[in-house]
């Protein structure tokens, strides 16, 4: 398998997950592997400042977006992490993943047969 075109995707993808982030988000100083929401940017986002609940809703969709993007960074980072260690497209129940399956989703941990159990 030709992993340095899988690794080169989730570079990529991995660049682009971080810009997003960083427009969000910030680095936590004590943990670079963990991002942290910027209350100070809020305002810039939201159009009306005197609408209280909306700064609430948008701080909790904010967290969830980040949330999201974090996930999906960790995800990378871990199978970036395996072509590193030589154990990338295998499944976590130690078969094969499919070709197919990586070229739709780099970071897939799991064949298409054990998705549904993970
Ligand atoms: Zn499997």
């Amino acid at each position: 398998m030709d992993t340095n075109y899988f690794k080169t995707k989730l570079e990529e993808e991995k660049a682009k997950l971080e810009k997003e982030l960083s427009l969000i988000a910030h680095r936590d100083p004590q943990n670079p592997d963990d991002w942290k929401t910027d209350p100070e940017r809020l305002n810039v986002m939201v159009s009306d400042k005197n609408e209280l609940s909306d700064v609430f809703e948008e701080t909790t969709n904010k967290e969830a977006l980040e949330q999201e993007l974090e996930d999906s960074l960790n995800k990378i980072k871990d199978a970036l992490q395996r072509i590193e260690d030589g154990t990338y497209g295998v499944c976590k129940e130690g078969c094969k993943i499919e070709e197919a399956r990586l070229r739709a989703n780099p970071s897939a941990e799991t064949c298409i047969k054990h998705a549904e159990s993970v």
